[in-house]
């Protein structure tokens, strides 16, 4: 599929730092998740990563990224961890679990604008200033 033709909202696109690797996709994600899991809060550096989940068959990547494979402490779940070789951007994670998804950062999208948040997983491992959402569905562990 061609994104050429389609409206400007119906796609977006992100990249690393360093723009070696960088992505494109069309339509709305199935769902756009806040990851609290130690592996998350380890890979970006961060209190938590952002994960858009993207159909595999709507996402074009351009670039090789490098990865790291994961076990999920709990679960047992293989991910791998995709990232720039370059600048080290985490940038995409596929679950094992789900081949069909392509899950996005969205700390690498060029326009993160109008994301809507679906939920909050590992929700125990959450750094303890962070405050919960008021109606943000919320899991203590996967979303199961
Ligand atoms: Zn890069
Ligand atoms: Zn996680």
């Amino acid at each position: 599929m061609s994104i050429t033709d389609a409206p400007a909202r119906a796609a977006r696109s992100g990249r690393c730092l360093c723009g070696s690797i960088s992505y494109q996709y069309t339509g709305e994600p199935d769902a756009v998740i806040v990851c609290h899991c130690g592996h998350c809060q380890r890979h970006t550096g961060s209190a938590f990563s952002v994960n858009v989940l993207v159909p595999r068959d709507r996402i074009e990547i351009t670039g090789t990224p490098k990865s790291y494979q994961t076990t999920g402490a709990e679960n047992g779940n293989l991910r791998d961890r995709l990232f720039c070789r370059d600048c080290g951007t985490p940038i995409l994670t596929v679950l094992h679990e789900r081949p069909d998804t392509v899950i996005v950062k969205a700390g690498t999208l060029d326009d993160p604008r109008g994301l809507e948040c679906s939920a909050e997983v590992w929700w125990r491992r959450a750094q303890d200033w962070i405050e919960p959402h008021p109606n943000r569905p919320r899991f203590e562990g996967d979303a199961g």
